[in-house]
């Protein structure tokens, strides 16, 4: 259920209507158990691009497919290799995309160029709602522009993105908060055994006992766009701690820094994280001093995302 009502040109609880803008080739921003994604008919060359351009994102990034079934990875792949199989089964609906080989009518728009594509059937149940609706796969990367925080509100996905939609054609879908908070786990299926690209809502240990431990290390080159060194980044510097007494002592050393730290409870770190993080940016807060959690179960994922909002910036 939506939390606020806002009167706004953009958002809106209708899911028909949100539909209806999906059919026409607009942008709708969906709520998922995830993050909001940026919506568009994956199968829509013009709607693909303007993600991007509202994104600011390199045209050279592929876009996850999100589909209203598991029965529909075939539109997608004709390679379904066995640990796809035994993963979707497991983990869909829900924070999991797999990279397939790509069909080759699947627009170039979506997957980069690559000969791969990405596919997940998300949990989120008016994200699920609206794709029964359409019945289409829909290509939807985070909402907010291209390296910075993720929304995990209606609220953060306009603060970010208002200036760059168009009222006559896109939506903002209001779902209220992202029950988890934080993105999907990549698992690329397209090489044997699979490699975790990215960390996220389903944890690595639970990837790896799926698998019977056949799976990949995850060094080597960035293949996924939240690999490379710095994303997910607030305005404010993010400074790391391995434990509250660092912190505490980074804090008092740094002008106008505020501590994050809520490793007590791995689900609210998720759900809070870039919901803090934004909010520090509102307050004007020069430095967030993080403690990272141990790298077990979501806290691979939070380290993750830590680690990126506290690397260099690009200028
Ligand atoms: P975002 O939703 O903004 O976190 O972006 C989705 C992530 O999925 C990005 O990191 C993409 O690079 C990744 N992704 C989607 N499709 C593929 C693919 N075919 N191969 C590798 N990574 C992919
Ligand atoms: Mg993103």
């Amino acid at each position: 259920m939506a939390t606020h009502q806002r009167v706004d040109k953009f958002i809106t609880t209708d899911i028909e209507r949100a539909a209806d803008a999906i059919r026409a080739g607009g942008l709708v921003a969906i709520p998922t158990e995830t993050v909001y994604g940026l919506a568009a008919d994956a199968s829509n060359a013009q709607a693909v691009q303007r993600i991007f351009e509202v994104k600011g994102r390199p045209a050279d990034h592929p876009l996850i497919v999100h589909l209203p079934n598991r029965g529909q990875i075939s539109h997608w792949s004709a390679e379904v290799s066995q640990a796809a199989e035994t993963l979707t089964a497991a983990a869909w609906p829900g924070p999991l995309t797999v990279i397939l080989p790509r069909r080759a009518d699947v627009l170039d728009e979506v997957t980069g160029g690559l000969n791969t594509v990405g596919l997940r059937v998300p949990a989120d149940h008016i994200a699920s709602q609206l794709l029964q609706l359409t019945g289409i796969g829909l290509a939807a990367p985070s909402a907010n522009r291209y390296g910075s925080v993720s929304p995990t509100t209606a609220g953060h996905v306009h603060d970010e993105l208002a200036a760059f939609l168009d009222p006559a054609t896109d939506l903002i879908l209001d779902g209220g908060p992202c029950a988890l908070g934080i993105e999907s786990t990549i698992v690329d299926c397209t090489i044997e055994p699979a490699q975790i690209l990215r960390a996220g809502g389903i944890p690595a240990e639970d990837v790896e006992r799926l698998l019977a431990g056949q799976l990949t290390g995850t060094a080597g080159p960035a293949r996924a766009s939240g690999m490379r060194e710095s994303h997910y980044a607030p305005r404010c510097e993010v400074k790391l701690a391995d434990n509250a007494a660092d912190a505490i002592a980074l804090q008092a050393a740094t002008p106008n820094s505020e501590i994050l730290d809520l490793t007590g409870d791995l689900v609210a770190y998720a759900h809070e994280l870039y919901g803090r993080l934004r909010h520090a940016d509102q307050r004007g807060v020069a430095s967030i001093v993080a403690v990272l959690p141990g790298p077990e179960g979501l806290g691979l994922a939070i380290r993750d995302r830590l680690t990126k909002a506290a690397a260099p910036r690009p200028r």
